[in-house]
């Protein structure tokens, strides 16, 4: 299945080019009040509202995807969590680039030492809104990685069970400004983690570990990689974050970048392509 949310607060299945709303299914969820559970209530019951989804989609309007502004596919995610570098040649790139880190050693080191790190889920975009640049008075880059979308809680949970514990997979699209600022404040900025075109749920990708995805700016092919490469794969970074906290339903991993970051400015056009996912065209603005 692929669901994407859409136009504000729209649900959509996608088939091909077109989007079929079955925004009727969400009725199938529990009602909530205060406190609001801090996890994403869709993503806990995909398995409960999917034949509401399929009841829906059989009456449900159907348009172009073209038509439609896409909000990110993970409406109310607890965390963000992020790898560091889990490329090798991101990390020489990396390596060389020192002084483009300010010589931070922590950013040298490889991400069995290092870890993870969060970023602000008030930071998080879908495709239909652009990512906007607050500082363009410094280098901001473009860093393209397979997001993996959390089904249940999971607590120490061993890499060989991980994949049972994954709702599906999107894009993840990791905005970083330069400068000598923690990691996660500089990721953090308003519109600086994108997330889509949609979910597609993880029985449609058995295998997360073999994915070729590309990212293109202004047509350039910037970062041309393929998931095979990755240093902790998707079921090792489930073992290590689930080490140190419980993972949610609809926590979301990006799994880090390849090599190729570069930056990007305002008026430029993000298009990036995933093997097994799709593709998303996102734009670059200044803010207001
Ligand atoms: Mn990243």
């Amino acid at each position: 299945m692929r669901i994407c949310r859409f136009n504000g607060n729209s649900i959509g299945l996608v088939e091909g080019d077109t989007v079929v709303d079955v925004t009727a299914a969400l009725r199938a969820l529990p009602a909530v009040s205060y406190p609001c559970p801090r996890h994403d209530l869709m993503i806990a019951h995909l398995d409960a509202l999917r034949p509401a989804i399929e009841q829906a989609a059989a009456s449900g309007q159907r348009m172009p995807v073209a038509d439609l502004k896409l909000d990110s596919p993970i409406g109310n995610p607890g965390k963000l969590v992020a790898a560091p570098v889990n490329y090798t040649k991101h990390l020489e790139e990396v390596r060389e680039q020192a002084d483009l880190h300010h010589q931070n050693q922590a950013h040298m080191r490889q991400i069995q030492e290092t870890g993870l790190f969060l970023m602000a889920t008030s930071s998080l975009i879908g495709p239909g809104e652009p990512v906007r640049i607050r500082m363009p008075d410094r280098r901001n880059d473009h860093e393209i990685e397979l997001a993996v979308v959390i089904a249940r809680q999971a607590n120490n949970v061993k890499a060989a069970d991980a994949l049972d514990y994954v709702a599906g997979y999107t894009i993840g699209l990791d905005m970083t400004v330069r400068g000598p600022e923690e990691r996660s404040l500089r990721k953090s900025l308003d519109t600086f983690s994108v997330l889509g075109p949609w979910l597609v749920t993880a029985d449609e990708l058995p295998d997360p570990g073999n994915l070729a995805f590309e990212l293109k700016v202004n047509g350039e092919v910037r970062q041309s990689a393929n998931t095979a490469d990755l240093v902790l794969s998707v079921p090792d970074l489930i073992e290590f974050a689930s080490r140190f906290y419980t993972l949610h339903p609809g926590d979301v991993i990006y799994t880090g970048t390849p090599d190729g970051v570069g930056p990007v400015k305002a008026g430029d056009v993000m298009h990036a392509r995933f093997e097994g996912i799709g593709e998303m065209t996102v734009r670059v603005e200044n803010a207001a």
